[in-house]
């Protein structure tokens, strides 16, 4: 293997130790910054998820509150606890774990969260101000990223990259992070021809998927950068990415594991975007 690991266990550990401090100095100040996640259902991953994020903020010295509800819940009813959150002052952030039962329409609940604690970056006027330049929140999982490439000093300005996947949570604004950044960015997805002949054009390659190990090594530019998003389960329980390691690390000069890579910098940027609204209300 030649390539260095993009570490984001230990990039988390430095950026909760800030956290932490940050929290601490608010709430000194008396705003103790404060997350809600809300969980509709029993999906047991969801439920790992939302345990998780609760412990993240509990643990950097945040106030921190699940509410769970059950699947039945109605739609208004679900809308009703958004509206008391929103006008909560000891709440800064409020995230609705996805996906939602299908009789509730996600993107409905998604614009009843108040922008400015909308702290996963979904809203469409979030969307909007990342879009033109101006990111009040910039979404978890790209962000990370982001600070993970600033972490190794990768070189964005000028550069190609490439990411694979276009969705709104992950893709899109992840491409919107590093055109920021001045890099030359392209966007595939499934109906993109000849994907190999895009990623080895990258100096950073994006794989945000969701097909276990689907971008190998014989698609990676000597040299390049890989980020790993996916994050697959195989039929033995263990997880892999979108990346097959073991070919792209013999190529790559960089490249995120999984796990240990960009999933607990999601968690990690959930927290700073949580501060960030708490800072802006002083
Ligand atoms: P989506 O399913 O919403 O999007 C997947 C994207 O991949 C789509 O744009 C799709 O294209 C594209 N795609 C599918 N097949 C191909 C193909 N053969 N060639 C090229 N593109 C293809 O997934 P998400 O963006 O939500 O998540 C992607 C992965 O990242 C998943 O494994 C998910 O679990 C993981 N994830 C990890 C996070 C973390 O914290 N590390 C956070 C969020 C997600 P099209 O639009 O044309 O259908």
């Amino acid at each position: 293997m030649s390539a260095q690991i993009l570490d984001g266990n230990a990039l988390s550990k430095t950026i909760r130790a800030e956290v932490a401090q940050r929290a601490q100095a608010l709430t000194a100040r008396g705003v103790k910054p404060g997350l809600v996640v809300i969980l509709v259902g029993e999906n047991p991953a969801s439920q790992v998820y939302v345990r998780n994020k609760v412990k993240a903020c509990l643990d950097c010295g945040m106030h921190s509150v699940l509410e769970q509800y059950e699947a039945t819940l109605s739609e208004a009813a679900l809308l009703g606890h958004i509206a008391r959150l929103n006008a909560d002052p000891a709440i800064h952030g409020i995230l609705v774990q996805l996906p939602l039962p299908k009789h509730i329409d996600e993107h409905k609940v998604i614009e009843a969260i108040a922008p400015e604690k909308d702290v996963d970056g979904f809203h469409v006027s979030n969307a909007g101000l990342l879009m033109t330049g101006n990111p009040l929140f910039r979404p978890c999982t790209p962000y990370g990223v982001m600070k993970m490439l600033a972490a190794a000093q990768v070189p964005i300005k000028g550069n190609h990259a490439v990411i694979v996947g276009r969705s709104n949570i992950v893709g899109k604004p992840m491409a919107m992070l590093l055109l920021q950044e001045s890099a030359t960015v392209t966007i595939c997805h499934s109906a993109t021809r000849d994907l190999k002949a895009m990623t080895l054009q990258a100096d950073i390659l994006v794989a945000a998927v969701g097909r276990p190990r689907m971008i190998t090594g014989d698609m990676v530019k000597p040299g390049a950068v890989v980020v790993d998003v996916g994050i697959n389960r195989l039929p033995d329980g263990k997880l892999c990415g979108d990346v097959d390691f073991a070919s792209a690390s013999e190529v790559a000069s960089w490249i995120t594991p999984v796990p240990g890579g960009v999933g607990p910098m999601t968690i990690t940027m959930l927290l700073v975007n949580t501060i960030e609204a708490a800072e802006r209300t002083l």
